[in-house]
């Protein structure tokens, strides 16, 4: 998405929130502290309260009642999100991601060194 001016709209917005979460994910402690675990639950919990598109939000509320955030360390929370961004794709009709190469997308890059 090229940078522009204007206030985003919903897929910008979307694009620049799922980088943040990802990556916030990708770099959460392996061993997280009972703080931490409870800041990433208030911010993922803030999400359907706040996120500037209603009814994303409150699809997101659903699929977070009945999936509960695993906050348990960092593999455990970038799967989670990983499947929740897929549920997101799903309803949307966009390509299904490979969770197996979640870290490749967001933390390591590509073994041939493209993004280093
Ligand atoms: P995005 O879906 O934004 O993905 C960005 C990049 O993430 C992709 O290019 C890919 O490399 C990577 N990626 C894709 N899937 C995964 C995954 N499962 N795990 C890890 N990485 C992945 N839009 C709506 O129209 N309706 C909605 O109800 C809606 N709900 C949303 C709920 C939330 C919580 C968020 C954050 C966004 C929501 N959006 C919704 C926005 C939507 O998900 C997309 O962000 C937007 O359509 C832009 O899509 P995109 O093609 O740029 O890729």
């Amino acid at each position: 998405i090229p940078p522009t001016n204007c206030p985003p709209d919903s897929e910008e917005l979307g694009h620049a929130t799922w980088t943040f979460l990802h990556t916030t994910a990708a770099y959460y402690p392996v061993q997280p502290t009972p703080t931490q675990r409870a800041n990433m639950l208030t911010l993922l919990h803030s999400l359907p309260v706040l996120y500037p598109c209603t009814h994303c939000a409150d699809d997101f509320g659903e699929d977070i009642k009945v999936n509960a955030p695993d906050v348990s360390g960092r593999a455990g929370l970038s799967r989670w999100l990983c499947e929740r961004h897929n549920q997101v794709n799903r309803k949307l009709g966009k390509e299904i991601f490979d969770c197996a190469k979640t870290d490749e997308r967001w933390k390591d890059g590509p073994a041939d060194g493209n993004c280093d």
